[in-house]
């Protein structure tokens, strides 16, 4: 069993950021790197709105500063799965991969959140055979291919225009009458003659040999001139959403009907004395890797103050 003072999980701007203050701090943080070192954010091409690099940097490249930045205060690092924590009964445990148990007087949840899928039968059939939720891990497959997006925020647009720089045709299946992203990925959108934006309709089902080859849609549903339409496509990406990567605290941390972990207004608190929450995971609003960053730094002033109460 290994003890620290500072344990925080998750390796996304929020945890990197939590790290590196309560390195600095000199509580000697391990940081448990999850799935994905990095987070969400390794699957965006370009991250073009984090303040201090005015050309846009690449996910890897900027987390691998983050991590290096962390490292170079103390923070010790951990490759390997959260499976299971017990908050409940005195002294906070943790345990990695079920075998290496971790005990720590702060813990800094940074987990996340991840894809959302439509929930269709025929999103399971194909996964992984033409259905994906990451246009950079996977647009690659579809070079010169039709594929379709489906979404109407931000994700959804910055996927479709990536897609649309490798694909023959992208479509936009959007279920409002119009797309609830920025203006400017918008524009990007709108603009750019491989995309098609199909407003108003729904996805029925995909269909296929063994891979996606089509997609039945829906326009309109419920209304006068409701219409069934097929495409032709060879790959389909989710682009709806994330939820937040909590189930492992449920039942021991307050969460909200969502599943966002509840902090106590104003600060990264949560019902728990020494556990706090930075990042996705605990922020159904701004999803903005700044806006994570802030909060892990948060967390871990609020970590250290905690500490020194004690
Ligand atoms: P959003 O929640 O903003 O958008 C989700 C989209 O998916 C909406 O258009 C929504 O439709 C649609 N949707 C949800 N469920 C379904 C469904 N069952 N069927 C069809 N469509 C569905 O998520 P994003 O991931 O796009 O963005 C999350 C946050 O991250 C936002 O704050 C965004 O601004 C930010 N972000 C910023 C980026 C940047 O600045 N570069 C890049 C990516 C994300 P409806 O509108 O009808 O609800």
């Amino acid at each position: 069993m290994t003890h620290t003072e500072c344990l925080i999980i998750g390796s996304g701007p929020a945890g990197y950021t939590a790290a590196i203050y309560a390195a600095r701090a000199n509580h000697n943080p391990i940081l448990i790197e999850g799935p994905q070192m990095g987070g969400q954010l390794m699957t965006t091409t370009v991250v073009e709105n984090f303040p201090g690099y005015p050309d846009g940097v690449e996910p890897f490249q900027m987390m691998d500063d983050l991590r290096r930045q962390a490292e170079r205060f103390g923070t010790q690092f951990v490759s390997g799965i959260v499976t299971k924590v017990d908050f409940m009964h005195g002294e906070h445990h943790i345990w990695v991969e079920d075998t290496d148990e971790y005990t720590a007087d702060t813990v800094i949840i940074a987990t996340g959140a991840s894809a959302r899928y439509l929930g269709i039968p025929s999103e399971d059939t194909y996964r992984g055979h033409g259905v994906s939720a990451c246009a950079t891990c996977d647009g690659f497959f579809y070079r010169k291919k039709t594929v379709a997006v489906v979404g109407g925020g931000d994700t959804a647009c910055e996927e479709a225009t990536y897609l649309a720089g490798l694909c023959e045709k992208v479509y936009l299946i959007v279920r409002k009458p119009f797309l609830r992203a920025s203006e400017i990925m918008q524009q990007r959108v709108l603009n750019n003659p491989k995309i098609e934006v199909l407003f108003e309709h729904n996805t029925l089902t995909l269909t296929g040999e063994g891979k996606v080859e089509g997609a039945d849609l829906i326009y309109r549903k419920g209304e006068p001139d409701e219409t069934i339409r097929h495409i032709d496509i060879n790959g389909f990406f989710l682009a709806i959403g994330h939820h937040p990567n909590t189930q492992l605290f449920r039942g021991q941390i307050e969460l909200d009907e969502e599943g966002f972990i509840r902090t106590v207004s104003g600060t990264q608190a949560t019902n728990l004395a020494g556990i706090f929450a930075a990042g996705d995971c605990a922020d159904p609003h701004y999803r903005q890797a700044i806006v994570a960053a802030g909060s892990g730094c948060k967390a871990a002033i609020e970590a250290d103050k905690y500490l020194k109460s004690k």
